[in-house]
């Protein structure tokens, strides 16, 4: 299997959920073994290769250290390419934040699909776990244990009665990735909304940004998108979170009310326990996702 790029450079335009004020964002094609690069294109600043360690804030979204200024809010995007199969681009963010669009990857992935996908020359590398990992705390809990694939499984629990208990089980794929978790958005509760905006924060929040809750009732007039939205987009975010790790994986993520912060704790010591994993390359000839995106191995190799 080789490594892929995307075949053009998109430019995308959308509000930031932190600042409410519009970011612009551009995604260019890159070199193999580059990995996923942030940039702030508004200020002086080199490109900076994500991994779990550039990770400076998981209150509300997943912020990065980029030279001396942060992106934020970058999991949604991030889930994006890695659901899709991207393993090098160059990322420029116009502003302290990507934008935010519906709350969900549905942006992200349908520019990815416009552009088209580049296989490159160099073969890619997966990380497959041996053994099992786990972390635990305060009650919350994520493990890997090894799998052929890269599989999650997701349990929440919410006193809410809109949300209350929800389970869900994915094999990660490009093709259930867009189908089954891509367009899954971010919720909250209206009293934390209105708690924000008071401290002058999620300026970006609305109804159309994110799902809102109030008591037992949906905000958004057009209601939900899947029943189970909402552990959807826990196992959305997740993703996006355990890209940061640069290889895709074999293995079997299971989370028990998991968020940012535990997903990137795990992240860091899912690197750190080199005795519970190989980094490996697969011949050609094993087809090991069935990439349906259309392919054409021209350009950046
Ligand atoms: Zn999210």
């Amino acid at each position: 299997m080789k490594q892929r790029t995307v075949k053009s450079t998109i430019e995308m335009e959308g509000i930031g959920l932190h600042t409410g004020e519009k970011m612009s964002l551009v995604i260019s094609p890159a070199y193999p073994d580059t990995g996923i690069c942030f940039r702030r294109s508004d200020i002086e600043c080199e490109y900076t290769r994500v991994s779990p360690y550039t990770v400076t804030s998981t209150q509300l979204a997943t912020t990065i250290q980029c030279g001396n200024n942060t992106i934020s809010t970058i999991e949604h995007l991030m889930a994006a390419l890695y659901g899709l199969g991207i393993d090098n681009a160059k990322i420029d963010v116009c502003g302290p934040e990507v934008p935010v669009f519906d709350g969900s990857s549905t942006a992200f992935v349908n520019a990815v699909y416009n552009a088209g996908v580049t296989e490159q020359a160099k073969a890619r590398k997966f990380i497959k776990f041996k053994k099992r990992i786990r972390l635990e705390k305060d009650g919350k809990w994520i493990e890997v244990i090894p799998s052929r694939f890269f599989k999650v499984t997701f349990d929440i629990e919410f006193e809410n009665e809109s949300i209350g208990q929800q389970k869900s089980f994915i094999n990660v794929t490009p093709e259930s990735f867009t189908k089954e978790l891509a367009s899954a958005r971010t919720f909250g509760f209206r009293h934390e909304v209105e708690q924000l905006w008071q401290m002058g924060l999620a300026k970006g929040g609305s109804l159309d940004t994110a799902v809102v809750i109030d008591g037992t009732d949906v905000l958004n007039p057009e209601g939900l998108r899947y029943r189970d939205e909402f552990v959807r987009h826990k196992m959305l975010d997740l993703v996006g979170d355990i890209s940061l790790l640069g290889f895709p994986i074999f293995g079997h993520i299971r989370a028990y009310k998991s968020g940012h912060n535990l997903n990137n704790l795990f992240a860091r010591t899912l690197i750190e326990s080199a005795n519970y994993y190989d980094i490996i390359e697969l011949p050609d000839t094993v087809p090991v996702q069935n990439h349906n995106l259309e392919l054409k191995p021209q350009g950046i190799s």
